[in-house]
């Protein structure tokens, strides 16, 4: 049985329909703070198949106890954690307190009952201003915000515990830019309040909740000016993890991947695939850069397809039509 912490959420819910289509037992423990309850449903709704659901913090070490008194968890995947950049700048102390103490009570959680198989969520954030393009693994790492901070500190803590003991298995995954939904449009990306990130906001300007999209700076040394990044498909993204789980269950001990496709896009080539897709209604303008942007972002893709057999399959135009689809539906 696979235990998710905050498996409610975007990417979690995405995984854990994966999981449960790769035949393994789901449990999910999530405290609602940035996702519904009815997410619990839309899974099994997808999936055919039960879920268990714990409400409540993964800081709360009782409730994991009792959570692994009533289910033979024999691997966590660890997505639970605040992920605003500029928030975690106005409120460090909030990240730190979730985001390593909740990691803090999965490890001893692990070291009390024998858990040996860790999946963490980390994050392309991790690379700071790369000095090349494509990122490999082996880059040196660095954090430019607190958020970020939090993540290479876990990913410490995660290595200095395998030192400690190397029966873990440990896959830390760094994440370049989900994006899209399920096929189905039951499940997908549902910030609060106004997103930050780019296709959340596309979407809401094309479904007229936002007015106009700000391009931030179309003055990088990038093909046309605007910002590149990787975007993944989360359902590819979801696949990802059950190779990384395969690949633990092997005794990997700990490894590192990047999840990427390995290909860049502009902002300006993200909205004018989404005008195809929702029939020109992205309206935007150009802006000053955003603080702390850096100009390209992108995998290396190649550790993870050469050691997980993983390689993600959605074109642009898919994630862009099902993210469309997603909101198209989930409008109100
Ligand atoms: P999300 O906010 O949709 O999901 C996180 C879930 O964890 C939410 O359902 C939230 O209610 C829950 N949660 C938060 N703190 C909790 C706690 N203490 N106890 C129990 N539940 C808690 O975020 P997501 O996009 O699915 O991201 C999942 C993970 O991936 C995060 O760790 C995030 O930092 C990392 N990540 C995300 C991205 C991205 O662009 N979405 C990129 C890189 C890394
Ligand atoms: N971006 C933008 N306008 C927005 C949000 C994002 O131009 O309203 C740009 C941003 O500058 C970056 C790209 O879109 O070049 C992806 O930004 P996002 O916040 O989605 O991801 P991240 O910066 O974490 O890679």
């Amino acid at each position: 049985m696979v235990l998710l912490t905050g498996g409610l959420g975007y990417i979690g819910s995405h995984t854990a329909v994966e999981l449960l289509k790769a035949g393994y037992e789901v449990v999910i423990i999530d405290n609602l703070s940035n996702s519904k309850e009815i997410v619990k449903e839309k899974i099994e709704q997808i999936s055919g198949k039960k879920v268990k659901f714990y409400k409540g913090d993964v800081r709360d070490y009782e409730l994991l106890e009792k959570i692994v008194k009533e289910n033979e968890i024999d691997s966590i995947m660890h997505f639970a954690g605040y992920k605003a950049v500029g928030e975690s700048v106005k409120e460090p102390l909030k990240y730190y307190d979730n985001n390593i103490f909740s990691t803090l009570a999965l490890i001893r959680l692990m070291q009390e009952h024998k858990i040996k198989n860790l999946v963490f969520s980390s994050s392309a954030t991790v690379y700071g201003r790369a000095e090349s393009m494509p990122i490999y693994e082996d880059f040196p790492v660095s954090a430019t915000n607190p958020y970020g901070r939090t993540k290479l500190f876990i990913e410490e803590i995660l290595k200095d515990m395998y030192v400690a003991d190397n029966s873990l298995n440990i896959a830390i995954l760094r994440y370049f830019n989900p994006i899209g939904a399920h096929e189905s449009g039951l499940i997908g990306e549902d910030p609060n309040g106004i997103p930050n990130n780019l296709m959340p906001y596309i979407t809401k300007v094309a479904t007229g909740k936002l007015e106009k999209l700000s391009i931030f700076g179309n003055d990088y040394n990038t093909k046309d000016g605007t910002g590149v990044r990787d975007y993944i498909h989360v359902c590819d993204l979801a696949l990802g993890h059950v190779k990384a789980l395969k690949k633990l269950e092997t005794n990997s001990g700990l490894v590192v991947y990047n999840l990427g496709t390995g290909t860049g896009y502009s902002v300006l080539e993200m909205v004018n695939t989404f005008n195809e897709v929702c029939g020109n209604k992205v309206k935007f303008v150009f802006a000053p850069r955003r603080d702390g942007d850096v100009d390209m972002c992108y995998a290396s893709p190649e550790k993870a397809e050469r050691e997980l057999g993983f390689k993600a399959t959605h074109t642009l135009k898919q994630m862009c039509e099902s993210s469309y689809n997603f909101e198209m539906k989930n409008k109100e």
